[in-house]
């Protein structure tokens, strides 16, 4: 049985399985590891899943989404055209696709998954991550943290047999921090941190209303094609950046073509506000693991936002030392996730690889105090597993009745750091009969436990009756009723996505419109003409044509992107 190791990224996604002996990572239809993390409807009515529907977020902003794994886990309705979806939704289709993907390179079904997510995703994040899997198809019984799953793949790779070192993993929309220890086979992750709001995106918008500002103009008054060739344009200065000291970016709106260049110094001091956004993560997982920066061996770069020159100069002056680079950052997670998959097959090659993992937040209840002037107020956090402990974890505390002749205990579950509860996120509640009697004299035990997936099941028990009260934390915020998932499956099985075999074509048409879009004049013509002839050969079904003119347009469409035309 084969299990696939997902890496769900926000902006691109891989796939990857152990072969019996070493991770391979899968290609898709069009000969790349990494599948973008875009969705898009096709005028057919079928899924758009990867490169091409990253051409059309340009030419068909309307029917297309990307970044949504930042809303994953809330209800947040995300449009194809009219269709609504829900971030898990969208997901699922890319994981459909991936699922695809790996069933053709198999040659056989793929019916299981070990997906990856931010060490910082919360319950509900986490549950809607697991159901975009069953979305597409897939048992998801296992997930696994982003910056773990890179652990492991440097884990395996590396040479010492005792290392501490940090991951430090910054992906489009998302930014996570752990600290992992190695110690003769046993990987531990110490603790972690992160920022779920936070990632390259942020660099390129940043980019993106520094050109807008120099141009004064309002990025409220550009309708959604000429935004999506602003951010286009400045995902690209950004790349561009990061080979080298100087770039410029260039964006056709209207009639108008505006230049804006930037250089390395200036981007360093613009960014300064997302760069201490970074630092803080950072150090509060050194803070938690109770480690200073020079106890660590290595800083391991995971994202594809760490390619940015800025971010190695930051982190080379956090930690006194360079970055190790021996890992792909695009790749490392998948690569751990298709090695989490193999030892969830039972592979017998990795079977001294014993992996630990955190809670990556405090979980505790609500609790009444006695105020200075002696009153009593709830709203208090009681933690029952600190965040950072390791997982999977099982923890009692005794709470007793606070008001006389109380009939019942109320215990509510929370998430986050806050003293306060309102300040912290409510996961659900259970109610719990106790006999009458003054403050004081009865009491309940609650227990906590929580999973390898970050799944919390609370026990409570009165201690002089023996009643108990379970529940697994299920409605979690932004969490879906079965039914309405029934409802959903149904519903989308019915959307098809479309078919490999006709992709490599389908990419030179959407990135040939997006080129045309983009242009203006006599160029503009030009393209129209290539495309023209193209859809000719295609309208007349001719294999033998088809291959040559897809080539010929490749090129033509390369060298206009190169800027050699
Ligand atoms: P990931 O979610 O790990 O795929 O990371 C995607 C992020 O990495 C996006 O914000 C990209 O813009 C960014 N990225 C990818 N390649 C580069 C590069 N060469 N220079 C700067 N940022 C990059």
């Amino acid at each position: 049985m084969t299990i696939l190791g997902i890496d769900l990224g926000t902006t691109n996604s891989l796939a990857c399985y152990w072969d019996g002996d070493k991770p391979v990572l899968i290609s898709n239809a069009l000969g790349s590891v990494l599948t973008p993390s875009v969705v898009s409807l096709g005028e057919d009515g079928q899924i758009l899943v990867g490169q091409i529907a990253k051409e059309r977020l340009v030419t068909h902003p309307q029917l297309s989404a990307a970044t949504f794994k930042r809303y994953m886990g809330s209800r947040r309705e995300l449009h194809l055209g009219t269709l609504p979806f829900l971030p898990e939704e969208l997901s699922s289709f890319v994981i459909r696709s991936l699922k695809q993907d790996a069933e053709a390179f198999l040659g056989k079904e793929v019916t299981e998954a070990v997906i990856s997510v931010p060490a910082y995703f919360n319950d509900a994040q986490r549950r809607a991550t697991k159901r975009a899997g069953e979305l597409a198809g897939l048992k998801v019984e296992r997930l696994i943290n982003e910056p773990t799953a890179a652990a492991t793949a440097y884990g395996l790779h590396g040479e010492q047999s005792e290392t501490k070192f940090i991951v430090f993993d910054l992906g489009g929309g998302t930014f996570d921090v752990s600290i992992v220890e190695i110690f003769e086979n046993l990987l531990e992750v110490r603790a972690v941190a992160g920022d779920n709001y936070l990632g390259g995106e942020d660099f390129t918008e940043l980019l993106a209303s520094l050109f807008l500002q120099h141009h004064q103009l309002n990025g409220e008054e550009l309708n959604d094609k000429e935004l999506a060739v602003v951010y286009k344009q400045a995902e690209q200065l950004k790349q561009n950046l990061s080979r080298g000291k100087a770039a410029e970016m260039r964006c056709v709106l209207g009639e108008r073509e505006l230049t804006y260049s930037l250089t390395h110094d200036k981007l360093e001091k613009e960014a300064e506000g997302l760069l201490r956004r970074l630092r803080y993560p950072v150090v509060r997982a050194l803070q938690d693991a109770s480690l200073r920066p020079e106890n660590l061996d290595a800083v391991i770069l995971v994202g594809g936002a760490t390619r940015m020159p800025l971010i190695h100069a930051f982190v080379s002056k956090l930690f006194g030392h360079l970055p190790a680079c021996s890992i792909n950052p695009d790749e490392a997670v998948a690569i751990g996730a298709g090695i989490q998959a193999g030892m969830k097959a039972r592979n017998l090659a990795l079977k001294e690889v014993v992996l630990t993992d955190v809670c990556p937040y405090t979980l505790g209840t609500d609790i009444v105090r006695e105020n200075a002037a002696g009153y009593k107020e709830s709203g208090y956090f009681f933690p029952i597993i600190e965040r950072n402990t390791v997982i999977p974890a099982s923890r009692i505390k005794r709470l007793y009745t606070s008001h006389n002749n109380q009939k019942a205990i109320e215990v509510e579950v929370f998430q986050g750091e806050s003293r306060l509860t309102k300040n912290n996120i409510e996961l659900g509640r259970l109610e719990i009969p106790v006999p009458p009697g003054p403050a004081g004299r009865e009491a309940i035990d609650i227990r906590f436990t929580y999973d390898i997936n970050g799944i919390l099941e609370v026990e409570v028990t009165a201690v002089s009756t023996g009643v108990k009260r379970r529940a697994v934390i299920e409605e979690t915020p932004g969490s879906m009723p079965q039914a309405e998932i029934e409802a959903r499956l149904a519903a989308l099985a019915a959307l098809k996505i479309h078919p490999r075999d006709k992709q490599e074509n389908q990419l030179l048409l959407a990135r040939g419109e997006r080129l045309y879009e983009e242009a203006l004049g006599d160029t503009r013509e030009i393209i129209a003409l290539w495309l023209a002839a193209f859809e000719q050969a295609l309208d007349r079904q001719e294999e033998r044509k088809i291959k040559p003119a897809a080539a010929v347009l490749k090129q033509r469409l390369d060298s206009l992107e190169q800027g050699y035309f």
